[in-house]
């Protein structure tokens, strides 16, 4: 049986002939699933004949809320349960513009980066684009409200899962589908070279793209990011320079402050140089506490000082708002945990 809510529009067109069914149905069938349906008997204009051969080839469900919590800010956080009983997170946050969804990738992580919770609980296995595009459809109908913002910032690495990332996007922006602007979608990677260069050749995809790059200097990165022994900070800066040639499209490098780490008057202006003509800009991220963390957050006046020293040298910075915190479901404080924990 196959996840139906993989598929693209034409992939299901395609089974649809294979099984001597109308083509056009599957404009119809598509249409239902981003209307959040679970079942093929909520699909009412479909015949009952239809919906019996549908059953044989697709299931639809492929994840439940199991739980969730809701922060004084109005942030929700999704405990989510797939299908084979592995749980992953999923966060809503209220903005001025809209609501914005953080998806998780992955079930757990690879890239074993020391300050963030998803790291520390090992790997299992990634999502599939389905249970990508199920989180966001899942928000919508818990809350009742419309996502028009997502951001891959949930658990997981979404360039180690390249080709169901993509597709998730690709059904989460089609005018059929989620129909979600590819400018309100952004994924966030610790740096994966060759994934950003392919990224950057895939002519028609129009998302954000953000890096994690936290420090300026190799030894401090490595010390922080395991994935830096692998991709330098000079290759993952050359990679994005050819992202931004190619795309023409400004970079978000995300740079959580760590007290006494990365966060002095001097790393600014190393990372002012770093960045000098890029087209960029750099999110400030006060570091979030982690059950067993080694790191303290930078107070908010060095905080505020670093986001001038940047600006100061024509580096736009932002301090990224905390939202959820009180919930754990602030930046790398989501895990792969379940239920019953
Ligand atoms: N794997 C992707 C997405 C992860 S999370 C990546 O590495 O980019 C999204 C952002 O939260 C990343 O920039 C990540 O580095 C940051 N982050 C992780 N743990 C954090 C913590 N404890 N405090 C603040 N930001 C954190």
């Amino acid at each position: 049986m196959k996840n139906i809510r993989d598929l693209y529009l034409e992939e299901i067109e395609n089974d649809l002939l294979e099984i001597g069914e109308k083509k056009y149905r599957a404009k119809q069938i598509f249409a239902w699933l981003f209307r959040g349906v679970d079942s093929f008997d909520e699909m009412t204009d479909l015949s009952k004949e239809l919906i019996i051969k549908l059953k044989e080839i697709y299931y639809i469900k492929n994840l439940e809320i199991a739980n969730f919590v809701e922060s004084k800010d109005g942030t929700i956080k999704y405990l989510m349960r797939l299908n084979d009983g592995n749980c992953i997170e999923s966060v809503k946050m209220k903005y001025k513009y809209g609501n914005c969804a953080c998806v998780s990738n992955q079930v757990g992580c690879k890239m074993g980066c020391n300050f963030c919770a998803s790291a520390k609980i090992g790997f299992v296995r990634s999502l599939t684009p389905g249970e990508i595009v199920s989180q966001i459809l899942e928000i919508e109908k818990q809350s009742g409200e419309k996502i028009s913002n997502v951001v891959f910032m949930g658990i997981g690495e979404p360039l180690d899962n390249y080709d169901n990332v993509l597709k998730a996007i690709n059904l989460i922006n089609n005018p059929k589908g989620l129909n979600i602007g590819a400018r309100h979608i952004s994924i966030s990677t610790c740096g994966l070279v060759p994934k950003i260069k392919q990224l950057a050749d895939e002519n028609e995809l129009q998302c954000n793209l953000c890096i994690s790059l936290h420090s300026s200097r190799d030894e401090v990165r490595t010390s922080m990011m395991p994935i830096n022994k692998k991709y330098s900070i000079k290759e993952v800066i050359d990679a994005c320079k050819y992202y931004i040639e190619k795309t023409n499209r400004r970079i978000t490098f995300e740079y959580a402050l760590v007290d006494g780490v990365n966060d002095s008057y001097e790393d600014a202006m190393h990372l002012a140089k770093l960045l000098k003509g890029m087209l960029c800009h750099v999110n400030l991220i006060p570091i979030n506490k982690i059950k067993d963390g080694i790191y303290e957050k930078s107070s908010t006046d060095k905080i505020l000082a670093f986001r001038d020293a940047l600006n100061s040298k024509g580096i736009v910075a932002t301090v990224r708002r905390e939202l959820g915190s009180d919930i754990s479901a602030a930046c790398g404080q989501l895990v792969r945990q379940t239920k019953e924990e």
